[in-house]
Formats: structure tokens, C-alpha cells, sequence
């Protein structure tokens, strides 16, 4: 983001968190009727740190969805799939990626208290993911030069690290992911939070919950667009196979690891028969049939979040 650029938001977020202390009314700009997907992924207890944006915390996600209650009317994955939105509000549809435990421990019962339905994209097994043990061994500053040296990158810095290895093939990214866990295990239970999956048991717990849809989030988590047609399939295939085995009769429905993809990927899905893509942002222009979701930023207080939601831009 260009400086002035973000000068100028931090000033937008600065001005409405001071009218905030006057408890002035957020304007509300969402049109009636209009849908807005929100996407989110962990969510961890008040006392542990910020380790990446994809977690927020406990009590800060039950104030925002307090808050938002007061606002709008949240649908579930079956209104939302069938356009059965409340003409009279705007329309919030909740989605979470990446299939983490605490969507089970920590974000149910905040759901189940609210009554608020939720679709969860969860990936095709319950091993770790290495961008997690990344983050992890980020921030408890562990040692990363066996990864540096894999990588064939001496010096780079962690976030180009992180890059380059989105952009690598499979074998170089399961012979990181090897190395992350032996990098993290004296650490492991200090940040299981960030990094446990939910199990098979946990994916047919939640299918009996009226509130919890599943979704596809591909079987590894790797990068489509470094993948062939019958790597994609594959990937596609197998994380399908798991959720029908808890969820039958589940409508085939996909978010793309780290929203990266193209049109191959596209084409490769509607022959699979997805319906239902969602994206984080249209790349490259590619915006036919798929959803675009808006990312929640757990570093803004929950008035600038409102804010930003009824807006749709930050
Ligand atoms: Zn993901």
C-alpha cells in the first residue's frame, strides 16, 4: 500500500475511534439488501499475542458480532446459496478458512450463544500447515536458516521467505513443511492455538450442528497456480472425499488457498461442479462466477471494523 495511502486510513481510523469516545452513531452506508461475505480464519484467547492477522481474539470477535447484530441480518450457508437475503438490512454471511481446532473450541460457543451460522472451509487432512509453523517460528524467533538454505535464499527476510515458498512447487513445500516441524517442536505447545486442525471427529461433531456448513479448502493448502489440471483435481478431490464422509449431501463449494488462482483453476472447478468459489479479491480481472469476500483486520478497533463492513472498503 502506497504511504500517503495509508497515512491517510490510519487518519480515517485515528478521526472515527475520537468520535467514538463521544459515543457518536457509526453511519451506517450499507445498501438494504446488499450481501457482504466476510472472511476470517482463527481465533485465539484475549491473553495470547497477535501472531499473525489471520487470528483475532475471543472477546474481540463476540463484540464485533455483538455490534454487527445490532446492524444487519446474518445468513446461513443455505440463504446465502439460495439468494434468500432480508431486503430490509444488509445481509452478513460469515466464512471461515483453513479448518483450525479453535473454530471448534473457541469460536462455537460464541456462534451457538449469538445463534449466528457460519461456513467453515476446512483443507483435506489435519496436519499442520506450514505457513502456520512459519508464523509460529516467526514469532518465537526460532532460527530459520535451514529454511533460508532450502530455499536457496541466503539474507532474505522472513516475509520474502514466506513468499517464495507460496510460490513453490509441492515437494519443495512438503520438504519445508519437514523442516518447520522439527524447527517447532520445543515450542509447539505454547502456540497450539495457532497451529492444531480440526480432526475427523471434530469435522462430524460440527456436521451435526445446525449453525455449521463445510467447505472445500483443498487437501494441502499448496498454491493451485503452480499445480497441473490433475494436480488440481486431486487436491480438489481428496479434501471433497473428506467432508463427505461427515457431511452428505453437501453442496460442492470451494475457497482457494491463499486466493491465489487463474483461469485454468476456474474452468478446472466448474467442470467439478462448484458452485459456490470464493476469492479474496478479483484477480487479473477474473471475477465470473465466484464470491469475493471482505477480510476482517483484527489490528482496527471493532467501531473502524463496523465501519469498514458497512462500507466494504477499508
Ligand atoms: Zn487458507
Amino acid at each position: 500500500m502506497m504511504l500517503v495511502k495509508k497515512i491517510k486510513l490510519k487518519l480515517k481510523w485515528a478521526w472515527n475511534d475520537f468520535l467514538g469516545i463521544f459515543q457518536s452513531e457509526i453511519k451506517w452506508k450499507a445498501k438494504l439488501g446488499e450481501i457482504r461475505v466476510l472472511c476470517l480464519h482463527g481465533v485465539c484467547k484475549d491473553e495470547d499475542p497477535y501472531i499473525n492477522g489471520r487470528f483475532i481474539k475471543e472477546s474481540q470477535l463476540r463484540t464485533l458480532l455483538t455490534e454487527l447484530k445490532k446492524h444487519v441480518h446474518f445468513l446461513s450457508t443455505d440463504q446465502f446459496e439460495n439468494a434468500e437475503t432480508d431486503p430490509s438490512k444488509m445481509n452478513v454471511f460469515l466464512t471461515f478458512d483453513d479448518g483450525y481446532l479453535n473454530n471448534k473450541t473457541l469460536l462455537l460457543p460464541i456462534l451457538e450463544e449469538l445463534q449466528i451460522p457460519a461456513l467453515f472451509f476446512v483443507t483435506g487432512q489435519c496436519e499442520n500447515l506450514w505457513m502456520d509453523l512459519f508464523d509460529v517460528a516467526d514469532h518465537a524467533q526460532l532460527n530459520l536458516e535451514t529454511i533460508r538454505e532450502e530455499m536457496n535464499l541466503p539474507g532474505a527476510s522472513s516475509k520474502e521467505l514466506k513468499r517464495k515458498i507460496i510460490e513453490s512447487k509441492p515437494e519443495k513445500v512438503m520438504t519445508i513443511l519437514k523442516l518447520l516441524h522439527e524447527q517447532v517442536k520445543p515450542v509447539y505447545k505454547d502456540y497450539k492455538i495457532y497451529i492444531d486442525l480440526l480432526s475427523d471427529a471434530d469435522l462430524k461433531e460440527l456436521s451435526e450442528n445446525a449453525l455449521i456448513e463445510l467447505g472445500n479448502h483443498t487437501k494441502n493448502h499448496f498454491n493451485l497456480c503452480v499445480l497441473n489440471e490433475g494436480e488440481i483435481a486431486s487436491e480438489i478431490q481428496n479434501c471433497e472425499e473428506r467432508i463427505e464422509h461427515v457431511f452428505s449431501n453437501n453442496k460442492k463449494r470451494i475457497a482457494i488457498p491463499f486466493a491465489l488462482y487463474n483461469s485454468t483453476i476456474l474452468e478446472c472447478l466448474n467442470e467439478l461442479g462448484y458452485s459456490g468459489v470464493y476469492i479474496n479479491e478479483p484477480m487479473g480481472g477474473i471475477k465470473e462466477n465466484t464470491t469475493e469476500r471482505f477480510i476482517i483486520n483484527p489490528f482496527i478497533s471493532t467501531r473502524n471494523q463496523l465501519r469498514a463492513i458497512s462500507d466494504g472498503k477499508y
